[in-house]
């Protein structure tokens, strides 16, 4: 058995991901042992050792029955994300999330069609708005249990919840309703559906916890396990505002994804993705919103089309729908240019809690009349550029935390947000700046900006004296689920 070592990492561990049956980690099966009090489970973590399957269960139940006080889950979180945990706790954390709920179930005959995609968290990612819907307008159904902002990320859930009405609470007959009628959803933690996944997801996002591996992908694929899927392939962010920045800790990330996955028996793939500039031109909630619609009209910015078409022609792949990736990607492209997607997405709306004139006056309008339909925000402020050159970088780090600061993401659980807090990029990476010209305008609810705000966003823009050059895609890799003879 491998011990547990350092810094929030997954543990090696010597088992195959084919030795994780469930029925390998139930431990012996006469006398159960005493169940151990929090304060127990928790100093045995903190020293470094490692919990049994019966150990993380016992956490998990006191987390959803209430008995875990604040103190306790945000204790037990960080000595997790300190001391780590190997390959069998972070299947056992997994599943004691997922099965914190009910277990959703679906008709036969969407066995290979049921497939999903998940991020580990970006800025400017608001590929799971536009793919969910096209992967639907493909023949899929996407039964997508999403979150919320996380750290400096943006959530899924937070973006949907800016369009008034938007409901992201719906039961499973509910869900299946909107398979049926829909082809996809976008849903959050409720109290059937793992719940204890909602509760420590909003404790990670206040404690410093956000970036854990084993914390992660338990999160992330208990999410997953309930949605009884074909496929699943995660967008594993690196860079500079990525949870993890380095590519080799990303992969790391990816192979602890894939190998619990496999031990689940759910099919996991991962891409690694650049995040050190935000994807696309717009971030927060609204403007999001507004840019994927422009992705479903066919238009937008390259780099997101470039990433929904490849991680759904991906997923269409290897859900064995087509013939390969290429071909997935050019019936993604074609639900874009066609209006099918955004039909799609219409339909999700208007199911979801969405006035249906709203709905659809925000999917036929133009760009401008969206932003009318949308909350705005109260000011507007543009920054110049400060000399003449070519856009190198635009650091999505800084960016996002002076808009988490002016009110786009939470300090405390539960937290309402400004939705209409955010900024648009107006230039691309690649793009020759001339001094003086703005390249960004923020959206904000304050008067101004403050002198420390306008300083850090300066510094997100980094230019150089390089000739203009088309930005590359931020697809780097792909790490497939094991086959048959591996596991
Ligand atoms: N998405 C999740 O659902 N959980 C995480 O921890 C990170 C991204």
């Amino acid at each position: 058995m491998a011990a547990p070592v350092t810094s929030g990492h997954l543990t090696p561990n010597p088992l195959a991901p084919g030795d994780l049956s469930w029925g390998g980690l139930q431990g012996p099966p006469d006398t159960p042992p005493e169940p151990k009090q929090l304060p127990e489970l928790i100093r045995l973590k903190r020293d470094g050792d490692r919990l049994s399957e019966g150990d993380i269960r016992g956490f998990v139940r006191a987390v959803v029955d209430g008995s875990a006080q604040g103190v306790q889950i945000g204790a037990m979180l960080m000595a997790i994300r300190l001391r780590g945990m190997d390959l069998e706790e972070t299947v056992a954390l997994t599943q004691a999330l997922a099965k914190s709920g009910e277990q959703l179930e679906w008709p036969e005959a969407w066995r290979q069609q049921l497939v999903d995609k998940h991020s580990t968290g970006g800025v400017g990612d608001k590929v799971s708005l536009v793919l969910a819907p096209a992967l639907a307008a493909c023949g899929c159904k996407v039964p997508m249990i999403s979150g919320r902002g996380l750290g400096h990320t943006g959530g899924t859930l937070d973006k949907l919840e800016s369009i008034p009405g938007f409901t992201v609470i719906q039961s499973p007959e509910q869900m299946q309703s909107l398979l049926e009628q829909v082809g996809c959803c976008i849903v959050g933690q409720s109290k059937k559906l793992v719940p204890a996944d909602g509760i420590l997801y909003e404790a990670r996002d206040v404690t410093a916890t956000v970036d854990s591996l084993p914390l992660i992908t338990a999160s992330i694929l208990s999410k997953k396990v309930v949605e009884s899927l074909s496929t699943l392939l995660v967008d594993v962010k690196f860079g500079a505002a990525a949870l993890f920045p380095s590519q080799a800790e990303a992969r790391e990330l990816a192979g602890a994804l894939v190998g619990v996955g496999a031990g689940l028996g759910l099919q996991v793939a991962a891409a690694l993705t650049a995040m050190d500039n935000p994807l696309g031109r717009s971030v927060g909630h609204t403007l999001e919103v507004e840019e994927a619609l422009l992705c479903m009209d066919g238009a937008g910015p390259p780099d997101l089309r470039d990433l929904v078409t490849r991680l759904g022609g991906t997923l269409l792949w290897l859900s064995e729908q087509a013939e390969d990736a290429a071909e997935g990607a050019a019936r993604v492209a074609t639900t874009l240019d066609d209006g099918s997607a955004r039909d799609r997405f219409e339909r999700m709306l208007a199911t979801q809690g969405v006035d249906p004139w709203l709905a659809r006056a925000l999917c036929s309008g133009t760009p401008a009349q969206r932003r009318q339909l949308l909350p705005r925000a109260r000011e507007q402020e543009e920054l110049l550029a400060p000399a003449d050159g070519t856009v190198e970088l635009i650091r999505a780090l800084p960016l996002a935390r002076v808009l988490h600061e002016l009110g786009a993401g939470r300090s405390r659980a539960g937290e309402p947000l400004r939705p209409a807090v955010g900024a648009e990029l107006l230039v691309g990476v690649g793009q020759k700046l001339r001094r003086g010209t703005p390249w960004l305008r923020v959206h904000l609810d304050a008067p101004a900006l403050s002198g420390p705000q306008r300083r850090a966003l300066q510094g997100a823009l980094v230019l150089s004296d390089r000739a203009p050059f088309a930005a590359p895609s931020p697809f780097a890799e792909l790490i497939l689920p094991p086959t048959d003879t591996q596991q």
